[in-house]
């Protein structure tokens, strides 16, 4: 292809990694967002680079399913309702919760981790992007002894897929971070995660790709592709049909209407977190130098220039942007437990998004099989942000290289054909 058109649907870290990858390459980018960029889960995530974890799905989450049908306090939160395509997604959810499935992606998500820091790296140096970058990792603190040897397992794990998590004792771990409470039990620091303000980098990546000539419009909805024999030819959008050699949907957990036309469905939920911003200060915030997970509330607390940004939680209660109070107090409350000085004065923002889930807790990276020109990346889960510009740069390489490896195991077509 000389120059090819590429349009590419959703302007969250997914679709403006593509595009930016796209247009550095050489492609002709069109970058269609149906709102504002960052409006959907990538503008107030937690903002953490957080490499070489084990995905959502691990033997005992049955056993945390059915808790979380119950408990509107958990981390973890199932409101019961009638909705087969939830109860399908969570049917085959629990069949991935399995020590195989765990290896098996880790042998993937372990080696893809180490290039995402390094293109996160490059992208930030290269391109000058000014975004509360840190580089010096998190702490995942634990408030019980069972939470801190879950921890400690966990840790060890991950250090045999090259990764060098370090235990930590309460007392270093207070020197390290003094306002951190006496009464936690100790924690893990992981080196290598980075930590960033993830709407600042969206914003500035997003300046980059139209620097290299990409076009971005927003407030434009894509409702169909357009196909011609078997090839996208472009997209029916709410302002008319728009051409193309090849499409890219990046529309996080909102691509069911528009796969579904082609009788495409993949098995996406839309994962409900929350955030709440606080001014640091006397009464705010605590002054942290870097972020911390506090594990057993699953909150994470990051530093992002002058406010810490406190967001967490999974909940599975469908498409709806809902901000119930308890939610949002939860992660205060978890906070005001391991940061004692924290007063809760200073509320910058509140906000809520639906991370994309697919139901093997790995993204869906790649070409359909048998649509060509209609390439997917979703499903990115709780590191939508982690993935971002390795996912853009994967996708380029592959449209424009048609020789270029496929990683099977990410492809949309697993779900379609598993052996
Ligand atoms: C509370 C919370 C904390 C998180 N913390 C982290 C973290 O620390 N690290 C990490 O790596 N990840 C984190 N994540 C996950 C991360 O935010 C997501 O995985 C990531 O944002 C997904 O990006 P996306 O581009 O796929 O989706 P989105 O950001 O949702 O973008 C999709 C875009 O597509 C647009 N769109 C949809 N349909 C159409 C259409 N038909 N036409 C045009 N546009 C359309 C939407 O408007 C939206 O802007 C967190 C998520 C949450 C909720």
């Amino acid at each position: 292809m000389s120059r090819p058109r590429i349009l590419v649907v959703g302007g969250g870290v997914i679709g403006v990694s593509c595009a930016y990858a796209l247009a550095k390459a050489g492609a002709h980018v069109h970058l269609l967002e149906r709102d504002a960029i960052g409006s959907g889960a990538s503008g107030g995530n937690a903002g953490t680079v957080a490499v070489g974890h084990p995905p959502l799905n691990r033997r005992g989450r049955l056993r945390q399913v059915l808790l979380s049908l119950l408990d509107e306090g958990s981390p973890l939160y199932i409101p019961p309702r009638w909705d087969p395509s939830l109860w399908r997604w969570l049917r085959d959810f629990v069949r991935y919760c399995t020590d195989e499935h765990v290896e098996e992606s880790m042998k993937v998500m372990a080696p893809l981790g180490k290039n995402a820091l390094q293109t996160f790296d490059d992208i930030i140096e290269e391109e000058g992007i000014d975004c509360e970058y840190i580089r010096s990792g998190y702490y995942k603190v634990c408030e019980t002894a069972p939470g801190l040897e879950a921890a400690r397992n966990q840790a060890i794990a991950i250090e045999a897929y090259g990764y060098h998590p370090e235990y930590i004792g309460l007392d270093e771990l207070r020197r390290r971070e003094p306002e951190l409470s006496s009464d936690l039990q100790g924690g893990i620091h992981y080196p290598e995660s980075r930590s960033l303000d993830p709407l600042k980098f969206l914003k500035a990546l997003t300046e980059r790709a139209k620097l290299r000539g990409a076009l971005i419009s927003e407030g434009v909805r894509a409702l169909g592709l357009s196909i011609i024999s078997g090839r996208v030819v472009g997209l029916r959008t709410n302002e008319g049909e728009v051409g193309a050699d090849a499409v890219v949907l990046a529309t996080g957990p909102f691509s069911a209407d528009i796969l579904g036309e082609v009788g495409i469905q993949l098995p996406l939920q839309p994962g409900k977190g929350y955030h709440r911003d606080y001014a640091t200060g006397p009464g705010g915030a605590p002054q942290i130098k870097l972020p911390c997970e506090l594990s057993e509330a699953s909150v994470f607390c990051t530093p992002m220039g002058n406010f810490v940004r406190f967001a967490g939680t999974m909940e599975f209660s469908g498409f709806n942007r809902e901000m119930p109070t308890p939610r949002l107090d939860q992660l205060s409350n978890a906070a005001r437990r391991c940061f004692p000085a924290f007063g809760g004065d200073g509320i910058k923002s509140e906000w809520c998004g639906l991370r994309p889930m697919a139901s093997d807790g790995m993204p869906i990276i790649g070409s359909i099989g048998d649509i060509n020109g209609l390439s997917i990346a979703t499903g990115h889960g709780m590191l939508g942000l982690t993935l971002g510009p390795i996912t853009g740069q994967m996708i380029a390489r592959e449209i424009l290289d048609p020789d270029a490896p496929k990683l099977r195991k990410l492809s949309p077509d697993r779900f379609r054909d598993p052996h």
